[in-house]
This record gives structure tokens, C-alpha cells and sequence, in this order.
């Protein structure tokens, strides 16, 4: 094709294959997080793999979910709800499940359900508990109730007949193989206080995605994704929780490497190069979350000459399409010395937060999907270091 724009190469068995590995290693309901990445050749794809139960948060997110799976059922689980839309899910959306870190809002869906005249029996609401522990993305500081009042959010949601359960989201991109331990102890320490008898418990998200790494750090050692969850089930059993009805939410582990992006170099200037996409459009998780992706190569053929060394690796930084001067990656991109204007790289693992999160901006914006056989590990290796961190196969 020689693209001149942005090329997502969507791998759909790598898909299923993630699907398949992370609900045979969870010992629940695997719900995936529709805002990972919620085109619907996606979704679809993730229902297809036998995933019945997705984790939304707006009515667009509804729609979406269950336009790719019309018996899906539906896990309403932002904290903080705008009153219509709590109405929506209830109303049209036939959602039953809902999370919740205020009083406030227990009052907002209580307004509801009575006005709809249901029974509060048949509404399953998580309270969600403050995590704390390092992941690339930390939000205990935006929602999470402080394990004292959850107790009291407990209390209240069981005294009105709606049924009691418990949630936390460590956040995304773990960096700390404790966090769940630490999160099922507060947990526990919760539901002993509360004395309520909860009806599930929801482990959220944050399971960490395979990228790269930057050889001039120091390696940061994570266990791989199979020794995380055996270490998840082994604390579950161990916190006293394995006998509950028990909700993953997953979203960047399962998407992350089923999609990569063909991107070009427009422009080689020394050390830097300009390519036609960026933080704005596929690339605005990497620069946030300083995540270094697996890069490859591809040559021009039509290029005859070439300066550098092709057997040196070296960093280059990366600046993006738009006019905006913040549009440079936080992390370089490693390649051969040799790359040069009209050049492609492969990015590897940007499935998950890239379509997602790409905006308008400027005038750019890449949409073009094509599906590919060959899964982004199976190519030729990713130039040098920008090899995979955390994976175990
Ligand atoms: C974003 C989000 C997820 C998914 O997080 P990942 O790190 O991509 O697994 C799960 N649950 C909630 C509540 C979220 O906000």
C-alpha cells in the first residue's frame, strides 16, 4: 500500500487469544472495559471470543457494547453519574449493576429506581474502595471511597434493600505486583467492619500490557502476566473471597497487542523525526503514561542511498503531525541510524488507548483498519531494545 497516513493493522486471533488467556486465568467474570478501545470491529471481536459482559460508563458506551453483543450484560461502573444517564441505563439499557463512591449518589439512583418503581433488590451496586500502590496510571486520587466510608456506603446501600457488593481499580498499567494483595486486604478489613454480607466482589483492571523498554533505564522487573494472576488467585483464596461471585475488568491486556500501527516518516532532522501521526491520534497513552513501544523498521525500497550505521540502534525522538509544540513523545523511538524521510515503523501493542483517545486535531486523523494475519511478535524482531518487557510466551 505505501501509506502515506496511518495504518492500524488489527490482528483478531491475537484478540481472541488474549480474551481466551486472561478468562482462563481469572477465576470470575471477565468484563471487558468498553473505553480501552471501543471500535466495534473490537467489540465485536471480544464477544466473539465468548466475553458476555462488558464494563461501561456513558450512554455511547451502552449503545456500542451492546450493538456488538445485544444480550451482553451491561456493568454501569463509573462512580459519578449524570442523573439522566443513571436513567437511561435503568430504563432502556435494562442495567442492574452500578458502582459508586458517595453517598450523593446512592441518593441519585434511589430517585431513580423509585421513579421507575423497581425493586432495589434487584439492583447489585459496588461500592468502589481507594487503592494505593504504583501503576503507570494511579486514580485513587479521583474516585474510591477511604475504607471508613465505604463501611458506611456499605451499611446504607444494605439497609435500603439494594444488594451490597465491593469494587476497587487499582489503576492502569500496574507497576506493583502487591497492589492487588494490598487492595483484597483493605477489602477485607471493609467487609469485616460493615459486618454486611456482600454479593460480589469486582477486581477491576490495571493488569499490565506487554511494550517495551528503554535500555537506558533500569529494567523494571514485573512478574508476567501468568504469575500475576496466579498470584491474584492465590490472594483471593487466601483474603477469604474465592467462594464470591467475583468481575475482572480488564482492558489493556486483552487489546493492547491485537492492534499495531503502520506509521511514516515525513521528515528525518538529525536525531529527531517527524512522522504522521501522534500524541493527538493513536500515540496520547504513550506520552502520558511514558510508555516506550516496540518500533520496527521498514525500509523504503525506494530509497537507494542511505548514512548510518543499519547495525547501530539508536533513539530517536519522535515529534508528531500537528503544529502543536507538545506533540513530541515522551519516549524515544529506537531504530537504525539508517532511518530516513519516506521510511514506515511498525508500533507495536497499540491496541489499547489509541483509537480511542485520537482527536480531530489539526485536521488529522487516522481511520484506516486493515486486517492482518501475521501478529506483530511473529514479524521480524522490533529493532534492538525496543523489545517486550513483561511477556512470559
Ligand atoms: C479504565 C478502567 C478499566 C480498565 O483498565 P485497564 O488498565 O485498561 O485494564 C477497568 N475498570 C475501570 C473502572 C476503569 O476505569
Amino acid at each position: 500500500m505505501r501509506p502515506d497516513v496511518p495504518v492500524y493493522c488489527f490482528h483478531p486471533q491475537v484478540l481472541a487469544e488474549d480474551v481466551a488467556h486472561f478468562a482462563q486465568a481469572f477465576p470470575g467474570k471477565t468484563a471487558y472495559a468498553v473505553k480501552t478501545n471501543g471500535e466495534p470491529f473490537v467489540l465485536k471481536a471480544i464477544a466473539d471470543a465468548g466475553v458476555k459482559t462488558f464494563d461501561v460508563a456513558s450512554p455511547a458506551e451502552f449503545a456500542a457494547a451492546r450493538e456488538a453483543s445485544p444480550n451482553a450484560e451491561l456493568l454501569y461502573m463509573h462512580p459519578v453519574k449524570a442523573q439522566s444517564d443513571i436513567r437511561l441505563a435503568l430504563e432502556s439499557y435494562g442495567i442492574r449493576t452500578l458502582s459508586l463512591d458517595h453517598e450523593d449518589e446512592v441518593a441519585k439512583i434511589l430517585r431513580i429506581v423509585r421513579a421507575l418503581d423497581f425493586d432495589p433488590a434487584d439492583l447489585t451496586l459496588f461500592v468502589r474502595l481507594q487503592t494505593k500502590g504504583s501503576a503507570t496510571y494511579e486514580l485513587s486520587k479521583k474516585f474510591g471511597a477511604t475504607p471508613a466510608h465505604a463501611v458506611e456506603l456499605l451499611q446504607r446501600i444494605a439497609g435500603i434493600g439494594f444488594k451490597p457488593a465491593l469494587c476497587f481499580h487499582v489503576g492502569s498499567q500496574i507497576e506493583d505486583p502487591e497492589i492487588y494483595e494490598r487492595a483484597l486486604g483493605s477489602a477485607d478489613w471493609v467487609r469485616a467492619r460493615s459486618g454486611v454480607e456482600l454479593t460480589a466482589l469486582d477486581v477491576g483492571g490495571g493488569f499490565p500490557a506487554p511494550y517495551g523498554y528503554d535500555p537506558r533505564r533500569k529494567k523494571r522487573i514485573m512478574p508476567d502476566r501468568d504469575e500475576i494472576m496466579a498470584r491474584l488467585r492465590k490472594d483471593l483464596t487466601e483474603w477469604g473471597f474465592a467462594d464470591l461471585p467475583l468481575i475482572a475488568e480488564p482492558g489493556r491486556v486483552i487489546v493492547a497487542r491485537s492492534i499495531s500501527l503502520i506509521v511514516r516518516v515525513l521528515l528525518k532532522k538529525g536525531k529527531r523525526i517527524y512522522i504522521n501521526d501522534g500524541i493527538w491520534a493513536s500515540l496520547s497513552d504513550s506520552w502520558t503514561g511514558k510508555i516506550t513501544l516496540p518500533a520496527r523498521f521498514i525500509p523504503d525500497p525506494a530509497r537507494k542511498r542511505r548514512s548510518g550505521n543499519p547495525h547501530e540502534i539508536v533513539p530517536f525522538k519522535v515529534c508528531g503531525a500537528t503544529c502543536d509544540s507538545v506533540d513530541i513523545l515522551s519516549r524515544p523511538f529506537w531504530l537504525p541510524e539508517t532511518v530516513d524521510t519516506g521510511d514506515w515503523i511498525e508500533i507495536g501493542h497499540i491496541g489499547a488507548y489509541s483509537l480511542s483517545l485520537r482527536s480531530r486535531f489539526n485536521g488529522f486523523y487516522p481511520d484506516t483498519v486493515v486486517e492482518v494475519k501475521t501478529p506483530f511478535d511473529e514479524g521480524d524482531k522490533p529493532e534492538g531494545f525496543a523489545a517486550i518487557e513483561t511477556m512470559a510466551d
